[in-house]
């Protein structure tokens, strides 16, 4: 522990029992390939998930055609100044609910809604109701030039087939995206987050261990 934090709020969704597989997507599974209990030298177990399962990040090459992959953001990139918003709206995030905050280019906003104080972000089970950011708030965050926008759901979009117009939003404008965070028992605030990607090679997004402190 750092001795200049107090305090240190792990915002990342346990796989295999919080996470929420994304419907039509292959659901993550991690199954034992050896046991100890069976004889063998070792437990090992194998992982099938895509990398937009649980926490991850979302890297403009998720969306855009020749986008930066995760391979171009040094690792300072996710570190970074974070507030963490209340939204009151339990359908939208709108840009009214962002305005009294002052932010910084760089920083990184995250949404603490409804999908965290009411159990949906860790629940398990996909729900089609969950809160998202307008296209209007994501116009928000980039005239501000947020660098990192994080929501505790699993898409910054709702479901709707082909139409993803906050995720062309914040990528198409280089700003990176955390996903499934779950933020219950953080206080709004402002703090330092750290949400480190899994380095795989080309990757355009990828599951991370994130973690706010102040
Ligand atoms: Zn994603």
């Amino acid at each position: 522990m750092t001795e200049s934090y107090k305090k240190v709020y792990d915002i990342s969704i346990s796989l295999g029992d919080e996470s929420i597989d994304w419907p039509g997507n292959p659901p993550y599974a991690r199954e034992m390939v050896s046991q100890i209990a069976d004889g063998a030298y070792c437990d090992l177990s194998k992982i099938t998930m895509t990398t937009h399962v649980g926490t991850h990040v979302d890297t403009p090459a998720h969306f855009v055609a020749g986008g930066k992959n995760l391979d171009e953001y040094p690792i300072e990139q996710w570190i970074r100044p974070a507030h963490v918003v209340s939204i009151k709206d339990t359908r939208l995030i709108q840009p009214g609910e962002l305005k009294s905050l002052d932010i910084e280019p760089g920083d990184a906003l995250l949404f603490k809604t409804a999908n965290s104080t009411s159990g949906r972000s860790t629940s398990g089970v996909f729900s089609e109701d969950f809160v998202y950011p307008s296209p209007e708030a994501a116009r928000f965050c980039v005239e501000k030039k947020v660098g990192l926008v994080g929501v505790d759901y699993g898409s910054v979009d709702k479901r709707s087939g082909r139409h993803h117009p906050t995720h062309l939003e914040l990528l198409g404008n280089g700003i990176l995206i955390l996903e499934g965070i779950n933020l219950k028992d953080v206080p709004p605030g402002r703090y330092t987050l750290f949400c480190f990607p899994l380095k795989i090679k080309g990757a355009e997004g990828a599951p991370a261990r994130a973690v706010l402190m102040r």
